[in-house]
Parts: C-alpha cells; structure tokens; sequence
C-alpha cells in the first residue's frame, strides 16, 4: 500500500549551459547535460527519499524518454503507474547563461494526454493512500478527478498550483485540503480568484494578518501554504480545523543551507511535506513544514532537480 501518491508529469530536462542565451537565427556552442525532470517525478523522487512508499501516476511515452522514468523511479523505490501515450515522453529543452538566466521551451507530449478516464481506474490506488499530491502540468480535468476521488475516500490532499500560467479553477483548487503555492503562483492565484492583483516579490513582506485573509478567501476551509524561497514558509488554516497547530496563521523561517541551485526547491518541499504528513498524520502540522524546508533548504546545496533531493527522513 503506498502511503504517498503523485500524479503529475515527467520530462527528459536537454540543458545547454552557454556564454549568453541565443538570439534568433544564431547558432552557438555549450556545455550539454540531461536528466530527469517534471513536478510531478521530482515530487515523488523527493516524497520517497523522505521516506514514503511512493507510487507515480504518469503518461509515458513508448520511447526513450519513458524508459528512462521507469529505470530512475525503480532506482529510488517509487513505483510508477503509467498510461501509453502516443505522444512523445515530455521533454524540456533548457538554454541557461553565464548569469543564471535561463530560456525554456517544454514539450509536454504524453504528460498532456494523462486522461480522466485512466485516474478513474486508479481509484483504489489513490482511496488506499494516505496522502494524494498533485500538481498543473498535466490535462486539469484529471488532475481534479485525482483529487475529487481521493478526497471522497477521506485522503488528505495536497495541490502545489504551479506553473503559475496553468489557469485552475476553483472548483479545481478547492478540491485540495492544502495548497502550496510559491509567492509568484499565490499573486496569480490572487489575481484570477481573489480580485487582488499583486506582484510575486511584494507577497513575503505582507503583514501575517493580511496574508492569512487573503488566503482565506482563495481556500475557505482549507490549508494555504504559501512557500517564500529563502525566507521559508507563511501558514494559514481555517479556525475550525488547524491541523495541531496552536495559531490559524504562522511563518516558519528557511533553514541555512550553503545554496547552489534552487531548482526543484519547491518541488522537495512538497515531496517531503506529503511523506512527513504520511508519516505521522497526527503530528501537529507546523512539524510537518519545518520538515519540509529542512529537506528543501537540503536540495538548494547540490545542482539540479530530482537528482539533488537529499535522502532526509523526518525521523532523522
Ligand atoms: P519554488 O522552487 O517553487 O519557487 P521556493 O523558492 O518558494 O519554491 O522554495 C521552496 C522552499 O525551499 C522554501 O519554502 C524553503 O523551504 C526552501 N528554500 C528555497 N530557497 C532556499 C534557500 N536559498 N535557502 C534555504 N531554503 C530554501
């Protein structure tokens, strides 16, 4: 029985390191890598590796790409339920300068054509979970058919709501019972459902008290975990259901880390926060964050995504 289930999306990241980015009609030389990435595969990759038994439900392609999540997830001990896709594998093609700067194009392929009807037979799966996470890089429909069905069978769900362009409903949202927003996802969210228009950068110096009824507004009776990069973690809980917590509202500073690369930071914060909450349902919830920024804070000190995930259990 798996206590952690993600459904979300994998890519094949092809990563070009160069001098400059490329202007249009230019051809230049750099330093090529490639490796695994997607929300959804870095979020199993770090759920497991914070030690939950972790099942990842994907579209694969036949090809290259789809044999590579396989043999990585197996590596790791994340089982993967996969539906065939007739599309390519996903894959990012990813352009980063001298400076940091980056210019990315991803092929979504197979990871848009995960179908409602393919979750629908995965629901014992999902009801048998502890905790379902998903994410917005696959079709939104089976996404919050994942949600819908685990919710029915009383699992805790968590929705990170990124890429912040992905335009989730409501409807969609509010069939998570904690969201997990970075500070640029939060202002877009805000501005689509809230009527708040803001920017990313001003959300971390908002007082607790505004922030937490903004945040009430976007997820009444629900969790909103709002991630703040190197500042940590702002949470907000209806008043009728905090989770263990002794306050509705909270911000939980970042741990120092010796940082080289934050991709995937997020992404390790939501694998670990799934498998601590996995772990000990009952653990008061603010345990369950600085778990998930200590195993965050962790993943920054080594380059990459899904391979920079420490193995960090909460118990440790
Ligand atoms: P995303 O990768 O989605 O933009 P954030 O940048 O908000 O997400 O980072 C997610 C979490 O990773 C933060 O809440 C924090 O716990 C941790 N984190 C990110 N950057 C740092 C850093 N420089 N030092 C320590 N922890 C960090």
């Amino acid at each position: 029985m798996s206590s952690v289930v993600v459904v979300g999306s994998f890519n094949v990241d092809h990563v070009w390191r160069c001098d400059a980015l490329p202007t249009a009609g230019a051809t230049i030389a750099g330093r090529y890598s490639s490796g695994p990435g997607g929300k959804g595969f870095n979020q199993a990759i770090a759920a497991a590796r914070a030690g939950a038994a972790t099942t990842f439900v994907c579209a694969l392609g036949g090809d290259v790409g789809g044999a590579m999540a396989r043999g990585l997830a197996e590596q790791d001990g994340v089982q993967v339920v996969a539906e065939a896709s007739n599309e390519p594998t996903g894959t990012g093609g990813i352009y980063v300068d001298n400076h940091g700067r980056n210019t990315i194009v991803i092929g979504p392929g197979a990871n848009f054509t995960l179908s409602p009807g393919f979750i629908a037979q995965q629901q014992p799966l999902l009801a048998g979970a502890q905790v379902v996470l998903a994410q917005l890089e696959s079709p939104l429909e089976s996404i919050e058919a994942a949600l819908t069905s685990a919710r029915a069978a009383g699992v805790t769900t968590i929705l990170n709501p990124a890429p912040a362009n992905a335009v989730a409903s409501i409807a969609l949202l509010r069939q998570s019972d904690i969201l997990t927003p970075n500070e640029t996802e939060f202002a877009a969210l805000l501005g689509r459902h809230v009527g708040q228009r803001m920017e990313g950068d001003d959300v971390a110096a908002l007082d607790g008290n505004t922030l937490h009824g903004l945040c009430r507004q976007l997820l009444p009776g629900g969790t909103v975990v709002i991630t703040l990069g190197a500042v940590g973690a702002f949470v907000s809980h209806e008043d009728e259901h905090l989770r263990g917590d002794a306050q509705a509202y909270y911000r939980v500073a970042a741990d120092t880390a010796q940082t080289v690369d934050t991709t995937g930071a997020g992404d390790a914060f939501n694998g670990a926060l799934a498998a601590s909450l996995a772990h000990a349902p009952q653990a008061a919830f603010n345990l369950h964050v600085r778990f998930a920024n200590r195993f965050a804070a962790r993943s920054t000190e080594s380059e990459g995504a899904a391979v920079s995930m420490p193995r960090l259990t909460p118990e440790s």
